[in-house]
C-alpha cells in the first residue's frame, strides 16, 4: 500500500504526532551533506555526474541503504580510490554497487553470496571479477548487505580465533552481536535483564473478561520513517507487519476534554513554528548562542523570543494608546472651542436681539448711501459686523461639531481594533504549552536543558517516509532479532567490571546461577545506555548498577559522557475491554492546565485495532511518576478526561501502568539529547574506542547516544551496532583489501591507508536523499 501522498491526509505534513516538530522547512536533501563530508580534493577533480540508468529499483535499493545512488559516499571514496580515475570505471562501480544492494533487498531472507551476485551479472557488467568481489566484500563488511535475520549459506571463520564480548542486548547490541557472529567471531552477548530489547519493551496484560493477551509498548513504539530504516529489512525477513499512523487530523482537547477549534489549533501551531524559526535565525544567522558566557538552551531562547514578542505587543499598545490620547486631547480642544464659540454666539445673538428689540433691523438691509448721519453709519457698521461675526462663529461652531462627530466615530472604531493586551492569552498559552511538550518529547528532556545551537543537528538526516507502529507490539521485532543470537546470549548477566589490558579485556559481573562471572576476550563492545555510563562515572559510594572501568575511562570520554544529556520520558498505558474511539484515528492530543504539567499525557496513541491507549509524559512532568499516589491520581484524572472526550468510555480500564524509565537501573532515563555545553560532535566522541597500552582498540562503544545522524532512535541504535561490528572486524578480522589487485600496489596501499582513515571516522554510514517513489517502494513492502 502506498499512502504517502501530497493530500492533506499526509501524516508527515502536519508532523505533529511525530516525535515533536523537529524540522524546519521540510526534509533537507542529504546530498549537500555528503558533498560537504567529502572535500573536493577527494573527488580528484571529477565532476559529480548523474546516473544515466534511472532504474527505480536500483535507486530504491541505494536509498534503502542510505547511500546516494549516483555517486560514491565518503567511505566508498576512500575504499575505492581506483574507480574514481575515470567516469567509466566510476559508473561501473556504481552500477555494481546498486545492483548488489538491489539483489539483497529483493530477497534479504537469504545470504547474498559473492557467487550469487556474480551469477546475476550479465556482460559487460561481469567484466571485472576483482571489482565485483571487492564491491561485495565492502558492502558486506559495512553491513549494507547480509544483515539482520537471514539464512546463512556460507559460514565464515577467521584465520585467527577472536573472541568479542558485547555488553547489552538492546538493538545496538543485538545487531552488532549478530553481525560479528556472521563475520566469524566467537561472540558472547551479556544482558543484565532477564529479557532482550532494552528500551524496546512491551507490557502484556491478560486482565480482561476474556483473558485476551494485549500488548502496549512501554519504550520505543514508533518506527520513524522507512527509507533507509534497517527495521524495514528486518520486517521483510520476519512475519512483522506495520501500521501507518494516521495522525493528520489529530484533535486537540483541553484538560477538561473540550475540543480546540481547528482554526485556533492551526494558528497556534504556525505561531509556534515561527517561534522555532526565529530561534534558528538567532542561533544560525545571528550566531547568538550564549549570553554572559553561558550557552543558551532552546527553552531559554523560546522564552526570550516570546518575551520580545510580548514587548513588541506592549510597544504597539503604547503607541496605539498614545494615538488615542492625542485624539482625546484634540477632541477636548474642539469641545473647548465649541464652548468659547457658543459663548460668543450667545453674546452676538443677544446683541442682535437687542437691536431688533430697538427696532434697528432696518440697519441690516439699509443701503449705505441712504444713511442719514455719522451716528447711523456707525450703528450700521457695528450691527453688520456683529451679523458677520455671528455667521462666522456659527460656521466655525458647526465645523467643530462635524469634527467632533468624525473623531467620535474614529475613536469608536479604534477601540475595536486595539492591539491585543498580551502576545499570548491564557487559552493560547495552554496550546503553545502543548507544542512545547511535544518538543520535549522529541528531545527527551525539558527545553531549558537542550542546546539552542545543536538541538536539531540530526534534522537533516531524518529518515523519510511514514511513521508506523508494529502490529501487536514492538516486542515482536525484539523476538525476531533475538532468535539468531540465542546461542551466544546470556541473560541476567549484569556486568560490573570491564578491565582492558594488553592481552585484551576481562569482563566480570553478577549472574543468578554462579553469583559472579568472569570472561576474557580480545575486545568488548559496550552498548549500555548513556544513563548507565553517567551513573558509572559519578563519584558515589552507591555501587548498584555501576560499571567499573579499569583503567578508568579517560577524561575526554568522561567529559563527553558528562556533557551529553540523557533525559526522561514516561508513558501511561490504559487497557480496556473494547475500543470506544474511532478506529481510524490513531492519535489525539491534550493541552494541560499549567505550564509545569504541560507534558502530562499530552499525546495519546491508540494501538492499532486493540483497546489500548498509550499516553506520553514528557518534560518536567516525566518526573511526576515519582510523586506519592501519582498512579491513582493520574488514573482518576485521565479517566475523567477520557470520559468527557468519549462518552462511551467505561469508568475504569481493565489494567493501567505508568513507566519510570529514569528509575530503571539498566537505563536511568529515556534517550540522549545535546545538552547546553555539548555539541553534536560529542556523539562521535562517545563512539570513539579506547585503546590498550599498545594502541590497539579494545573497548568499543555503541548505542543510540553514539550516533550523530540518528541519535535517540531504534534505527540509530541498530546502525551504531553495524558501525561497531564493522570497526571491530576492520581491527581484528580479515583485511578487507585482500582483494585488491596485487599488481596495482599503489592503489592497494592508498586503499589500506584509507581504510585506517575511515576507521577513525565514527560515522561510517552515509545519508542519502530519497524521492517519493523510494518512499512508496519502501512502504509497499511492509505496510498492512
Ligand atoms: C519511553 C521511550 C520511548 C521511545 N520511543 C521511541 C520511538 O517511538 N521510536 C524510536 O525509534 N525510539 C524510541 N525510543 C528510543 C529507543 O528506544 C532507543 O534509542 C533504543 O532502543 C536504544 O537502543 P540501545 O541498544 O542503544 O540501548 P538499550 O535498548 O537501552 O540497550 C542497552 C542494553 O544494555 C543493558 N544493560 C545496561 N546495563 C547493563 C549491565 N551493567 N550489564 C549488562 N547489560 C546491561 C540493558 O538492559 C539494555 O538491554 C524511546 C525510548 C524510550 C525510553
Amino acid at each position: 500500500m502506498s499512502t504517502n501522498s501530497d493530500s492533506d491526509s499526509n501524516f508527515s505534513e502536519r508532523e505533529r504526532p511525530k516525535r515533536g516538530r523537529r524540522k524546519r522547512g521540510g526534509n533537507a536533501t542529504n546530498y549537500s551533506k555528503i558533498v560537504e563530508d567529502v572535500s573536493i580534493a577527494e573527488f580528484n577533480g571529477l565532476e559529480i555526474f548523474s546516473w544515466e540508468d534511472d532504474d527505480l529499483s536500483l535507486r530504491s535499493a541505494a536509498a534503502q541503504s542510505r547511500l546516494p545512488f549516483d555517486r560514491l559516499a565518503a567511505e566508498e571514496l576512500v575504499h575505492f580510490p581506483d574507480v574514481t580515475k575515470s567516469k567509466a570505471s566510476m559508473n561501473l562501480y556504481l552500477l555494481l554497487r546498486n545492483k548488489c544492494l538491489q539483489l539483497w533487498h529483493l530477497g534479504p531472507q537469504v545470504q547474498l553470496t559473492v557467487g550469487a551476485f556474480k551469477d546475476q551479472l550479465k556482460s559487460p557488467l561481469n567484466s571485472d571479477p576483482g571489482l565485483i568481489t571487492r564491491v561485495h566484500a565492502f558492502l558486506e563488511r559495512y553491513c549494507y548487505i547480509n544483515y539482520g535475520i537471514f539464512h546463512c549459506t556460507v559460514h565464515k571463520t577467521l584465520s585467527t580465533y577472536r573472541r568479542i564480548i558485547v555488553i547489552g542486548a538492546g538493538y545496538a547490541g543485538l545487531m552488532a552481536a549478530q553481525q560479528l557472529k556472521f563475520f566469524g567471531f566467537d561472540v558472547l552477548l551479556l544482558e543484565g535483564r532477564p529479557r532482550t530489547g532494552g528500551r524496546v519493551m512491551s507490557y502484556t496484560s491478560h486482565k480482561s473478561s476474556t483473558n485476551t493477551r494485549r500488548a502496549g509498548d512501554l519504550g520505543a513504539m514508533i518506527v520513524m520513517g522507512c527509507v533507509g530504516n534497517p527495521i524495514m529489512t528486518i520486517a521483510q525477513q520476519s512475519p512483522i507487519r506495520f501500521v501507518q499512523i494516521n495522525g493528520a487530523q489529530a484533535a486537540l482537547y483541553n484538560h477538561e476534554g473540550i475540543k480546540t477549534s481547528a482554526d485556533k489549533d492551526n494558528h497556534i501551531q504556525s505561531a509556534f513554528n515561527l517561534l522555532l524559526d526565529t530561534c534558528a535565525y538567532i542561533s544560525k544567522e545571528l550566531k547568538i548562542n550564549s549570553v554572559n558566557g553561558k550557552n543558551l538552551s532552546l527553552g531559554r531562547a523560546i522564552d526570550l523570543v516570546l518575551g520580545q514578542m510580548e514587548l513588541r505587543v506592549q510597544k504597539r499598545r503604547a503607541k496605539f494608546w498614545s494615538g488615542m490620547h492625542d485624539m482625546a486631547l484634540r477632541q477636548q480642544r474642539l469641545l473647548e472651542d465649541c464652548y468659547v464659540l457658543g459663548k460668543e454666539i450667545k453674546r452676538l445673538v443677544e446683541v442682535i436681539e437687542e437691536a431688533m428689540r430697538n427696532k434697528e433691523e432696518s440697519f441690516f438691509d439699509m443701503d449705505i448711501n441712504s444713511v442719514a448721519n455719522v451716528e447711523e453709519l456707525g450703528r450700521l457698521v457695528e450691527l453688520r459686523v456683529h451679523k458677520h461675526d455671528l455667521k462666522v462663529a456659527l460656521e466655525k461652531f458647526n465645523h467643530r461639531l462635524t469634527e467632533i462627530d468624525t473623531h467620535r466615530a474614529v475613536y469608536k472604531e479604534m477601540v475595536h481594533i486595539q492591539p491585543p493586551q498580551v502576545y499570548v492569552n491564557q487559552e493560547d498559552r495552554t496550546i503553545l504549552n502543548f507544542h512545547k511538550a511535544n518538543m520535549e518529547y522529541a528531545n527527551g528532556c525539558p527545553l531549558h536543558k537542550v542546546s539552542l545551537e545543536h538541538w536539531d543537528a540530526d534534522d537533516e538526516w531524518e529518515i523519510e517516509g511514514s511513521h508506523m507502529m508494529v502490529r501487536g507490539g514492538y516486542y515482536k521485532v525484539t523476538e525476531a532479532l533475538t532468535e539468531p543470537v540465542k546461542p551466544i546470549l546470556r541473560r541476567n548477566h549484569i556486568v560490573t567490571n570491564v578491565e582492558v589490558n594488553e592481552k585484551g579485556v576481562i569482563v566480570s559481573g553478577e549472574c543468578p546461577d554462579t553469583t559472579v562471572f568472569y570472561e576474557q576476550a580480545d575486545a568488548v563492545l559496550c552498548t549500555v545506555p548513556l544513563g548507565v555510563l553517567k551513573w558509572s562515572i559519578i563519584k558515589s559510594t552507591e555501587s548498584d548498577g555501576r560499571i567499573k572501568f579499569q583503567p578508568p575511562l579517560p577524561s575526554w570520554k568522561c567529559n563527553a559522557i558528562d556533557r551529553m544529556g540523557f533525559g526522561s520520558l514516561n508513558k501511561a498505558v490504559f487497557f480496556f475491554e473494547e475500543i470506544f474511539w474511532d478506529k481510524d484515528d490513531h492519535v489525539f492530543l491534550r493541552s494541560a492546565e499549567t505550564e509545569e504539567a504541560r507534558g502530562e499525557c499530552f499525546q495519546w496513541f491508540a494501538v492499532p485495532d486493540e483497546p489500548v491507549l498509550i499516553a506520553l509524559i514528557s518534560g518536567v512532568a516525566a518526573g511526576f511518576p515519582d510523586l506519592p499516589n501519582y498512579h491513582e491520581l493520574t488514573l482518576r484524572r485521565m479517566m475523567n478526561f477520557l470520559r468527557t472526550v468519549y462518552p462511551n468510555c467505561p469508568a475504569d480500564p481493565t489494567d493501567f501502568v505508568i513507566t519510570k524509565w529514569h528509575r530503571d537501573k539498566f537505563t536511568r532515563g529515556c534517550y540522549s539529547y545535546i545538552g547546553c555545553d555539548a555539541t553534536d560532535k560529542d556523539h562521535d566522541v562517545l563512539a570513539e574506542p579506547i585503546t590498550d597500552k599498545n594502541g590497539i582498540p579494545r573497548l568499543f562503544f555503541g548505542g543510540e547516544h553514539t550516533i550523530t545522524r540518528w541519535p535517540s532512535t531504534v534505527h540509530g541504535a541498530m546502525i551504531s551496532g553495524f558501525r561497531e561490528a564493522t570497526r571491530i572486524a576492520n581491527t581484528f578480522g580479515e583485511p578487507l583489501y585482500a582483494f585488491v589487485d596485487p599488481d596495482d600496489e599503489a592503489a592497494a596501499k592508498t586503499a589500506r591507508d584509507a581504510a585506517v582513515k575511515v576507521d577513525e571516522k565514527p560515522n561510517g554510514i552515509n545519508g542519502a536523499s530519497s524521492s517519493k517513489a523510494d518512499v512508496d517502494v519502501a512502504e509497499s513492502m511492509i505496510l498492512d
